[in-house]
């Protein structure tokens, strides 16, 4: 179970979240959309730290935190943290001068002490099943975006984490790769991993969510399922954002 209290981010005097609570149980998808500059990055980079929140409290497994803008969170804290999520980022940001295998053993070499042979074996597992067996020995210049994209969700895999966060993982593509993408996270989902993603696709939006979070100057506005998120907002705010979009 994920959960987080109250939480609250400032970059200098700009308060990015206001006070958010959300709920994701084991196996859910979580999506989180809404306007440009309404802290959804924000709020995802607090999952696993990138961003470090000023007050609130966030469970994730037998992970427990409380924040303060006065206490700094311990190195030991933030890595057990990291180690139960896994991150994919909007630019793929693979190692460069790493084949696509060298890229999804990484972690699991570094970060869980695997042996070379074990994380040889479950990156080859991970690259077929993202469609990708073919390219294991690829480096990352060598493969389109939709492949890198690919190759990081196997890496984002490897090392087993609670959940995935996923930061607008489609945009930086051009849109005839944008379904090969849609497609391996879509069967992650049926699959019953965890997630939480960024997304300013509402039809992939609608489509894989449990639940729908639209977020608007640092607050959550509309929470709930994909049917009453995008077909019933309840604030007139909401139905402005979604018309804006159809
Ligand atoms: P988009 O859809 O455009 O990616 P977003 O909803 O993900 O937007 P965030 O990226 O979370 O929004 O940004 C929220 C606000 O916080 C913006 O005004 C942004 O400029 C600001 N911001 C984000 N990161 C930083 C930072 N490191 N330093 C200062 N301001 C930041």
């Amino acid at each position: 179970m994920i959960e987080i209290l109250d939480l609250h981010k400032s970059f200098g005097p700009l308060e990015v979240l206001k006070g958010i609570d959300l709920r994701l149980e084991h196996g859910k998808v979580l999506v989180i959309i809404g306007p440009s500059g309404s802290g959804k990055t924000t709020l995802l980079r607090c999952f696993n730290l990138l961003e470090t929140p000023d007050q609130g409290s966030l469970v994730l497994a037998d992970v427990k935190m409380d924040f303060t803008a006065a206490r700094k969170i311990p190195q030991k804290s933030i890595l057990a943290l990291r180690k139960k999520t896994g991150m994919v980022f909007q630019s793929y940001n693979l190692f460069p001068h790493m084949t696509a295998l060298g890229n999804v053993m990484e972690g699991q070499v570094t970060v869980q002490k695997r042996s070379k042979a074990e994380a040889r074996k479950r990156a080859l597992e991970l690259l077929s099943k993202v469609g990708l067996a073919d390219k294991a020995e690829s480096y990352p210049h060598q493969l389109s975006g939709g492949q890198q994209q690919r190759v990081a969700i196997a890496r984002a895999m490897a090392v087993e984490p609670e959940v995935l966060l996923f930061d607008e993982p489609t945009s930086a593509l051009d849109p005839e790769l944008v379904g090969e993408v849609l497609k391996v996270i879509k069967a992650l989902a049926t699959e019953g991993m965890t997630m939480i993603i960024v997304t300013h696709e509402m039809k992939f939006a609608a489509d894989v969510a449990d639940t729908i979070i639209l977020m608007d100057e640092g607050r959550i506005l509309e929470q709930g399922t994909p049917q009453e998120v995008l077909e019933q907002p309840k604030s007139a705010r909401a139905r402005q954002f979604l018309n804006r979009l159809s």
